[in-house]
This record gives structure tokens, C-alpha cells and sequence, in this order.
């Protein structure tokens, strides 16, 4: 009774005092630092998921890939059609298991379990769905506003957070880029996926108006995190970052707005990430001893 009692009063605390940025809507909060009071930080509406948004012609929260008839507590490689169509994702932690993402041009792509799946909760093929698990904090760094660290370590592989916000259409992501000021943060980014020479997917993904924690990651050329497009119940891939290293408490969380990319070998599916500051360039200021100086600039979407 009295414990109940104090969860609840910490509870209230928490919310009264505005340090869950997403107001109760993870699984977890997401703290924001002691001195930082809510309102100082970007007015935006906290979603935990991708929602659909201008342009958008698959709702992400459809369920529209198909299931497995797995009655297993998790799901086997031997007899689950989803890991034998997809391939094996994760280890039985759940710890991702093809780490080239982190510093090659290639990953596999990921589709998990989902809600059509007769598998349970439990199945190692279940992670990303799961949500944010760590606690991270929402804080001032020196020179690069907001950003994003860890108040756990983090281990290798380990999923950490998505990059939601709204999936968008190409020419909403061409008028909103087109229409911010020098001095606006975009936030959006594309992501195109190519098997070989196959059709190019591409996904844009806005978390400025309604978007997670993901939006305060800062850039770095020498980053912590990276992107992984993962497939859940629905064609539209989720924004997941998985830590590249194993990451120390207290370290900020970062990842490459320019992502991963070179020439797409046959077969092996290519996967481009990029938020860019739309037309002017802005100073990196992430320290790393290959920093290029500046933020990424692309004007891909710009120039269709
Ligand atoms: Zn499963
Ligand atoms: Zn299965
Ligand atoms: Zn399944």
C-alpha cells in the first residue's frame, strides 16, 4: 500500500514537474534535464510512433504485411515463415545481429513479429515494437543546443530509439524544406532503400510538429548510433537507432544525418539516411577527429 502510494506520488511529481518530455506516453520517461523546464524546450507534440501525415498514402499504423502461425514462446529460424522470408534480425536478446550499418553502406533490411503474428510477446523477433526500454535525457549541450544522452550504459547492438514523427510525401518534404529560414532546424529525413538495381523506396520522416526524442539526437561525423529501417506491422519502415559501440553513461547519443551510402552492389540492399540543413551550411561542432566541419548538405529532395 504504501508502496503503490509512492510510485503514484512520484508519478504526479514527474508530471507536475514537466521532466517526462513524453508525458507518459513511453513505457519509460524520458527525463529532461533537472534545470530545463519544459517550456523551454521546442514546442512540438510528443508521439512515440510514426504517424501519417501530408502526402502519405500508407497509414503506419495499418497493419498490412502478413503474420506467422507460430505457437512458440519465440520464434525459430527453423519453422517461423517470418524469419525464413526476412532473415534472422536479432540474437535472442534481441541484440542486433548485422552490426555493418554502423560503419558500412549496407544493412539487411529488418521486419519483425507483428500483431497478425501468433507468436508471444516474448519472441526475440519483437524488439523495436517494444519501444524505448533506456533512460535517456533530453539536455543543453555546450555548442549544439539540445541533444540526446545516455544515463545508462548501452551495449552494442542494442536498440535505442526511433526517429517518429510524420511520414510525409515527397512534395510535402519539397515544400517544407523549401519553406523553412536559414536559422530553422529541418528535421526531416529521407530515407531510400535499393536492392541491386532495383525500385528505389523512399520514406521522409518529419518528427518537427509531432515527433519523439529522436528529434533532439545531434549530428556527429563520428557517431554512437545508427539508422536501421525496421518493418513491423506495416510496409512504412520505422527509424530505429542501434548503439554502433557500447556506450558509457552519460555520453551523448548521436548519430550521421548524412547515413550510410555508397554504390549499391547487386542483391545487397543500399540505404541512404539523410536530415540536412536545407540550403545554408551549418558548423559541426561534434568534435570527432574526422569532423567535416560542417553539417551535412544535401539537396536531394530539392533537386527532383
Ligand atoms: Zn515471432
Ligand atoms: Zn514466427
Ligand atoms: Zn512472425
Amino acid at each position: 500500500m504504501q508502496l503503490s502510494l509512492k510510485v503514484a506520488m512520484c508519478h504526479e511529481l514527474v508530471n507536475s514537474c514537466g521532466l517526462d518530455l513524453s508525458s507518459g506516453l513511453e513505457s519509460v520517461p524520458v527525463w529532461i534535464e533537472g534545470k530545463v523546464g519544459k517550456d523551454e524546450l521546442p514546442k512540438f507534440q510528443y508521439f512515440p510512433d510514426n504517424v501519417k501525415g501530408p502526402g502519405c498514402t500508407v497509414d503506419p499504423s495499418e497493419v498490412t504485411l502478413p503474420g506467422c502461425s507460430c505457437l512458440s514462446h519465440s520464434c525459430v529460424a527453423g519453422s517461423c515463415c517470418c524469419l525464413q522470408t526476412y532473415g534472422q534480425a536479432y540474437d535472442s536478446a534481441g541484440t542486433l545481429l548485422d552490426l555493418r550499418g554502423s560503419h558500412a553502406a549496407y544493412c539487411t533490411p529488418v521486419f519483425e513479429c507483428n500483431a497478425l503474428c501468433s507468436c508471444g510477446d516474448a519472441c526475440s523477433n519483437r524488439v523495436v515494437q517494444r519501444g524505448l526500454r533506456l533512460r535517456l535525457e533530453v539536455y543543453g549541450t555546450k555548442e549544439k543546443g539540445w541533444g540526446v544522452r545516455t544515463l545508462e550504459p548501452i551495449p552494442c547492438g542494442t536498440f535505442v530509439c526511433e526517429y517518429a514523427g510524420e511520414v510525409i510525401g515527397f512534395d510535402e518534404a519539397k515544400r517544407r524544406q523549401l519553406a523553412q529560414g536559414p536559422e530553422e532546424n529541418n528535421y526531416i529525413i529521407a530515407v531510400r532503400e535499393h536492392a541491386g538495381q532495383g525500385p528505389i523506396t523512399e520514406t521522409f520522416v518529419d518528427p518537427a510538429i509531432v515527433g519523439n526524442v529522436g528529434r533532439f539526437l545531434n549530428h556527429s561525423c563520428l557517431p554512437n548510433l545508427f539508422m536501421v529501417p525496421v518493418r513491423v506491422h506495416s510496409t512504412v519502415p520505422r527509424l530505429a537507432l542501434f548503439a554502433g559501440r557500447d556506450i558509457e553513461a552519460q555520453e551523448e547519443l548521436t548519430f550521421d544525418y548524412a547515413g550510410g551510402y555508397s554504390n549499391p552492389t547487386p542483391l545487397e540492399l543500399s540505404i541512404q539516411a539523410s536530415r540536412t540543413d536545407a540550403l545554408q551550411r551549418k558548423p559541426c561542432h561534434c568534435g570527432a577527429q574526422n569532423c567535416a566541419q560542417f553539417l551535412p548538405l544535401d539537396v536531394s529532395i530539392l533537386n527532383f
